[in-house]
């Protein structure tokens, strides 16, 4: 795998390490309403629930810890990072969460803190001019996000990744990968610089 000194991977977290798609499915069925699990992607859930119920579910999801910590980890995401650390590879989680107690207590549940992420190379962020904040200072040059809207809006990540595991998004301008393994195939044929 190449790495180039001065290059880094970013990685966001809902969507992409964290797996909220089975508690959100559930939530929605008990509400009344029946979900997908492409219909759970951040950017089209509100098209299949009210925003009140939208409102109710996002509060379970990222500020009740019972709730919350039910997530599970998105398939393939633990082999990813093992094999992004195996190589020396040098990446960073920056995270849009309001609340990061909840998101720390995630990643230890799932033993990722301590292990791939610390208070060196996870950041949590309120909004996402911040992550670009981070993305531009820790010199990463790969991002890696679940969101289309939060991609077009980092203008300092010179290559933008779109994690599109139910591929919701097929038209979309940026770059897709569908899973973790297609996304470490892509870095280890590639490189973060070159391709
Ligand atoms: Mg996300």
């Amino acid at each position: 795998m190449k790495s180039k000194k001065g290059f880094a991977i970013g990685l966001d977290m809902d969507g992409v390490i964290i797996d909220n798609t089975d508690t959100k499915i559930r939530f929605a069925k008990r509400m009344g309403f029946t979900l997908k699990p492409e219909q759970t992607h951040a950017e089209l859930i509100e098209k299949a629930l009210t925003p009140e119920v939208l409102s109710e579910l996002r509060t379970h999801l990222y500020f009740n810890p019972v709730t919350a910590l039910q997530a599970k980890l998105v398939p393939g995401s633990l082999d990813g990072l093992h094999q992004l650390k195996k190589s020396g590879q040098r990446f960073y989680l920056i995270s849009k969460r309001k609340y990061p107690i909840i998101a720390r207590e995630l990643l230890k549940k799932h033993k990722l803190w301590g292990k791939y992420f610390d208070e060196k190379n996870a950041f949590f962020v309120r909004e996402t001019e911040e992550k670009d904040y981070h993305i531009g200072r820790l010199g990463i040059g790969l991002y890696l996000d679940d969101q289309p809207s939060t991609l077009d809006k980092l203008v300092n990540a010179k290559h933008k990744i779109l994690f599109d595991r139910f591929n919701c998004f097929v038209k979309s301008k940026h770059r897709r990968v569908g899973s973790w393994e297609e996304f470490i195939k892509m870095v280890k044929e590639h490189g973060v610089v070159n391709f």
